[in-house]
């Protein structure tokens, strides 16, 4: 489990013929007050936990899990780890707190397609991502924990309540899906995507200066290029305002 700094842990996904997200570890171990982002695919818990205890974090230091987005790749495998960490509390935005709460799992499966296949192929049944939501997140919160200050950002258009979490001293975004490495940028076709919406998200992290770009897939970048997400969305822009 490659750690990026002092408090940030990255466990990288083990992706099948579904992707499992990166999951993160954020905060010091010796402030006890750990924060776990995006647990991952449905299945991936065990090997998630191990990579935790590996590397020597107590697991009763995880004190909450915050998902960037809740696409089943992300929280697949939130149930696993609750079960290792009872005490955890979720913390998800706002809209797609809600869907969780009452259950309408179409932020989830993000196609009814999807759906059908993985509740087969997983023996998910409906109702699996039904969970109350500890803390609403709605962006602009200044979150501190396990030493470290990071920011919320709302950044919708992959998914209705996608979040970025940003560090600004040391120049760290995780992002979710929302941009990724190699100019790439998450699909806009699902369940509460929105093209034009994910164009206004990318435009607002160019704003910022990232140094590191940690996200929610492939591969994590350290010695971001200058306005390396502002590049992105221009190469998008076409597409993104088009539809
Ligand atoms: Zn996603
Ligand atoms: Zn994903």
């Amino acid at each position: 489990m490659p750690k990026i700094s002092e408090e940030v842990y990255h466990i990288p996904g083990q992706d099948e013929f579904i992707p499992d997200s990166h999951t993160y570890v954020l905060g010091k171990p010796s402030s006890q007050n750990l924060s776990l982002i995006d647990p991952g695919l449905t299945g991936k818990g065990g090997y998630k936990i191990e990579s935790i205890q590996k590397e020597g974090l107590e697991l009763s230091s995880i004190k909450r899990v915050i998902m960037t987005h809740t696409h089943l790749d992300h929280i697949g495998c939130f149930s696993e780890i609750l079960k290792q960490l009872p005490w955890a509390e979720l913390w998800v935005h706002r809209s797609e707190a809600d869907l969780l709460e009452q259950g309408d799992e179409r932020g989830v499966y993000g196609m009814d397609m999807f759906r059908g296949f993985c509740q087969g192929q997983f023996g998910l049944k409906p109702g699996a991502f039904k969970f109350q939501v500890n803390r609403k997140l709605q962006g602009g919160e200044t979150l501190e924990f396990g030493d470290a200050t990071w920011e919320v950002i709302h950044i919708p258009g992959h998914s209705i309540g996608s979040i970025g979490l940003y560090h600004r001293s040391m120049k760290i975004l995780i992002p979710g899906d929302v941009v990724y490495a190699d100019y790439a940028i998450g699909r806009y076709d699902l369940h509460g995507a929105d093209a034009a919406g994910l164009k206004e998200s990318l435009m607002r992290l160019a704003e910022l200066e990232v140094d590191i770009l940690l996200p929610g897939h492939n591969q994590i970048v350290k010695g971001l290029p200058k306005n390396y997400i502002l590049k992105t969305a221009k190469q998008w822009e076409s597409y993104l305002t088009g539809c």
